[in-house]
């Protein structure tokens, strides 16, 4: 991947394997799809990868998530935060959860997200990420967010968000429900993660992502009764097709109008032209082509509009020209 050119844009849509034991409502097993933008440290990328989170959850239909945002800088300011956190908790140890008691040796910033009551109302005063980014972490936070208002992404700047994990830097981010903020709800979850890859043996390569769980998405659909938007372009026509040498034919015809880039549709698995032109009406195409018995011997084809049901007969080597002529005059 280090030879392609950078950055290196990635997605993957996978199954994924809890290891610790899941909580209610989750799942060991789920689907998880996600975007990665590998070799580029700029604030460009972060803002980039967000406004594409922005817009596809804008594209789902599902309203009601807020942008939560922080830095949580990096390698060279960090230690300087951890060490105020920890002066900071040192004294409240006795007033938080018991997984908090050890998590001020092993992971002090996860006890900004503990959701123990307890543990919310002490982080509530508890120093800020933000206030200890060295100059470089600063504006690159601040340009992130520069771009966030150019886009017309509306955010909230929420320093307890954070990330438990070394490799994590800088940007980190969540798209969570605004009425259940501080449920496990987070539909989106990402950041930056610049040290990943040098941690893992690689070489030092910037790098940030979001994912977002499948199944989370269709209960947030299911739950706000939002149908599930129509993806990909819709057909333009459809291929019917009766009897042998026209079923036998059809197969090169859909293909030459996959390369002319005209979204065909076809159901060659049916032979009543009755139940072909259900479908076809039910797709809403503009045009059905019929591609009969006689037609496949004469080498013709009928192209029949389907708002008007006039039909022509065309000769078969023409037709995806006189379809393309006639969509573009719509
Ligand atoms: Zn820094
Ligand atoms: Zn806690």
């Amino acid at each position: 991947m280090s030879v392609r050119p950078h950055p290196v844009k990635l997605y993957y849509v996978e199954p994924m394997f809890r290891h610790d034991q899941p909580q209610a409502g989750r799942y060991r097993q789920f689907h998880q799809f996600g975007i990665e933008t590998i070799g580029d440290a700029s604030e460009s990328v972060d803002a980039e990868l967000i406004f594409l989170a922005y817009k596809l959850l804008d594209s789902l239909n599902l309203e009601g998530y807020n942008l939560h945002i922080n830095s949580i800088g990096d390698s060279s300011c960090r230690p300087a935060y951890i060490k105020a956190l920890k002066e900071y908790y040192k004294n409240k140890i006795k007033n938080v959860c018991g997984q908090c008691k050890n998590r001020i040796k092993t992971n002090v910033l996860r006890m900004l997200d503990c959701k123990e009551e307890e543990c919310k109302e002490i982080a509530k005063e508890a120093p800020q990420t933000v206030d200890f980014l060295d100059e470089a972490c600063h504006a690159h936070f601040k340009h992130v967010l520069e771009f966030l208002d150019e886009a017309k992404v509306p955010y909230i700047m929420n320093s307890h968000l954070v990330r438990g994990l070394d490799y994590y830097t800088r940007t980190v981010f969540e798209f969570v429900p605004e009425e259940n903020a501080a449920s496990q709800a987070t539909i989106i979850g990402g950041g930056r993660y610049d040290r990943l890859i040098d941690l893992l043996g690689g070489s030092k390569t910037a790098a940030a992502g979001w994912s977002m769980g499948l199944e989370r998405v269709i209960l947030a659909l299911k739950e706000k009764g939002v149908a599930v938007p129509e993806i990909g372009p819709k057909p333009k026509i459809f291929l019917a097709q009766l009897g042998e040498a026209a079923k036998r034919k059809s197969l090169l015809l859909f293909e030459s109008f996959r390369k002319a880039g005209i979204e065909a549709k076809s159901s060659l698995g049916r032979d009543s032209i009755k139940s072909q032109l259900r479908i076809a009406n039910r797709l809403e195409v503009k045009f059905t082509l019929i591609f009969g018995q006689k037609e496949a011997l004469d080498g013709t084809i009928i192209l029949r509009e389907m708002d008007s049901g006039v039909q022509e007969t065309i000769p078969v080597e023409k037709i995806v020209e006189e379809v393309k002529k006639r969509l573009k005059h719509d």
